[in-house]
């Protein structure tokens, strides 16, 4: 483990370590908010709604306001700042405009690099490519630092620098307390609404996923442009990509993820896929160590990193209970509900697509004066597969080029589906017919794809699977 830090020190600086060591520290200590008395019936309401957490699910806030609820936002750092790089296409960007939050012309600004296809690769098989996936890179900063501004100028009261830290739930309303952030001005404090939204992403007490995606990366500068397989063409982002078979030390299929931003920049991740109680210890620092020392068997060049990415992202397999708050009127959104896909983690598509249905049933609710629906997030059919396909994949049970094997199958399928049936599951909406349909077909194509999938998931996973499958199927 510190030779591991001894390497990222070496290629990256103190600064990134000391900020890897901080996450895996805080990682390994679930947080538990304090018990607060439940407010009673002639409890002052602060506001309809509070929101903690002020990362990307800021779009849930604004779009509350503009329904015209009064929101509060409670934000352990400053709310609207971003420190990550999303891309998506551009039909799952249009809600930004539909919900006024940026202009047309406004967004298209927003919009720092567009490609043509979108790849998925593993090793020994053959690329796949698919057309208007995740092929619009957005400028994330400029992006949530608008969303703010509108938010407040629709009344959103922002707490910045405090960390919501307890809950009290009563019939009508819950209470919600926070602590000043050390570097803030902030004191501790309470808000009682109607609802609260928790917001705070892994770290939310009840982010109970059982996947996690332990993720590294970030901007890099001076990789080599071109259209060979291992230079980054302006054109094409990766989605998927495998440059190496299962680690036999580590039973783990790590894959690449890249796509250009800027001009001359081009993010790049490598992450792997693990049960959330089995990720390592220290997980992030061996993944970065790799990044740096396998970079160029994924692209070529002389790269600087010039803004390092990182991060835990949950995944919820569908196989074991949804994360959820343990009470009525505290719902999930974002990370901490984890209803994007366990596949390819994309949780800014799947954001794009909620955050105006999870408003809308906390608006309606209050005006009914009934707690919102336990799940605001709506759910994708999908995801019974894309779960089991997640979970083969966190197993380590397919060793050696098995899983590459298998999916180069798989993708090879949904490429014979047609551009629309590979986007669709990509980008979550593909229906149940349509997947069991591209199940068939792969099991035909690569036979041992039901034993492999039944070793992996382990009998009881693998029933339950099943069951919801033909339950999905059937309704
Ligand atoms: C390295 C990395 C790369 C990624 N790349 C992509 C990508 O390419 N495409 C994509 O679609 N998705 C990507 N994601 C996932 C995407 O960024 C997340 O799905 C998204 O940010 C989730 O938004 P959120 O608001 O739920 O959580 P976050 O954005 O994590 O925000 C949570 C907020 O809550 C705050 N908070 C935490 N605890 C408290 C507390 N107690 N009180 C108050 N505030 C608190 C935090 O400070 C933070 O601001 C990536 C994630 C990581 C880690």
């Amino acid at each position: 483990m510190n030779s591991a830090l001894d390497r990222v020190r070496a290629h990256a600086g103190k600064e990134l370590v000391e900020r890897i060591e901080h996450l895996d520290a805080v990682r390994s200590t679930r947080p538990v908010d304090r018990e607060l008395a439940p407010p009673d019936a002639a409890a002052r309401i602060d506001a309809d709604v509070v929101v903690a957490g002020g990362g990307l699910s800021l779009l849930v806030a604004a779009e509350l306001a503009r329904l015209g609820l009064s929101v509060v936002v409670i934000e352990r750092a400053r709310a609207g700042v971003a420190h990550r790089e999303w891309n998506a296409s551009d039909e799952e960007l249009r809600p930004l405009v539909d919900a006024g939050l940026v202009s047309q012309p406004e967004l298209e600004e927003l919009v720092v690099a567009r490609y043509k296809d979108g790849v998925c690769a593993f090793f020994g098989g053959t690329p796949r490519r698919v057309r208007g996936v995740l092929d619009r890179a957005v400028d994330a900063g400029p992006l949530l630092d608008r969303v703010r501004h509108v938010a407040e100028s629709r009344g959103v009261k922002f707490i910045d620098g405090a960390a919501v830290d307890g809950i009290g739930v009563g019939t009508g309303s819950v209470r919600v307390g926070y602590r000043g952030v050390r570097g803030h001005s902030t004191d501790r404090g309470e808000v009682v609404a109607r609802v609260m939204v928790d917001a705070r992403g892994a770290s939310s007490p009840y982010a109970t996923a059982d996947l996690v995606c332990p993720t590294v990366g970030g901007v890099l500068r001076g990789l080599r442009q071109g259209d060979a397989p291992h230079e980054v063409d302006p054109n094409v982002g990766d989605i998927l990509v495998t440059t190496e078979d299962v680690d036999p030390r580590s039973g783990l299929q790590h894959v690449w993820e890249g796509f250009p931003g800027r001009p001359g920049e081009v993010t790049v991740y490598l992450f792997y896929y693990a049960r959330a109680k089995g990720a390592p210890q220290g997980a992030l620092a061996t993944l970065y160590a790799r990044f740096f020392e396998t970079l160029a068997d994924y692209k070529e060049g002389d790269p600087t990193l010039v803004r390092p990415t990182f991060g835990y992202i949950p995944g919820w397999s569908r196989l074991s209970p949804a994360p959820r708050a343990p009470w009525e009127r505290v719902v999930l959104v974002g990370d901490a509900a984890a209803r994007h896909s366990p596949l390819t983690f994309c949780g800014f598509g799947s954001m794009l697509r909620a955050f105006r249905p999870a408003a809308r049933e906390i608006a309606t609710a209050i005006d009914e004066g009934r707690p919102p629906a336990r799940d605001v997030v709506p759910e994708d059919a999908v995801h019974m597969w894309t779960g089991a396909l997640a979970t083969v994949m966190a197993s380590g049970t397919l060793p050696g080029s098995k899983l590459n094997g298998l999916l180069d199958a798989a993708f090879g399928v949904l490429e014979e589906m047609g551009n629309d049936e590979f986007a669709a599951l990509l980008q979550d909406r593909m229906t149940g017919p349509r997947f069991t349909e591209f199940l068939r077909r792969t099991g035909s194509r690569h036979p041992i794809v039901y034993r492999e999938v039944l070793r992996a998931l382990g009998p009881m996973s693998a029933a339950r699977w099943g069951v919801r499958l033909a339950r999905e199927v059937l309704a």
